[in-house]
């Protein structure tokens, strides 16, 4: 059901993992795009710099908080005129 849930968030993400801890409902979420664009030439990259988590939202189901953990990656970026 979570999977379905994050499908209609966007449709590029996909439910890693969902527990429910202190009546709060967290979701771990990531990108199943190989390649991400560039936020500055948009240039695709399957290079990971790094990765991280953030939190991105905090909505209310049911009354329990629902917490959504999005592992995000950085990318290094191959195009030389790229600042
Ligand atoms: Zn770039």
């Amino acid at each position: 059901m979570e999977q379905q849930l994050i499908k209609l968030l966007d449709n590029s993400l996909e439910c890693t993992s969902c527990k429910i801890k202190n009546n709060q409902i967290i979701l771990a979420i990531q990108s199943v795009k190989e390649k991400l664009s560039c936020p500055y030439c948009g240039c695709p990259s399957a290079r990971v710099h790094s990765v991280y988590e953030r939190e991105i939202q905090d909505i209310l189901f049911q009354d329990k908080q629902t917490i959504l953990l999005l592992t995000t990656r950085k990318m290094f970026c191959d195009n030389l005129d790229c600042t």
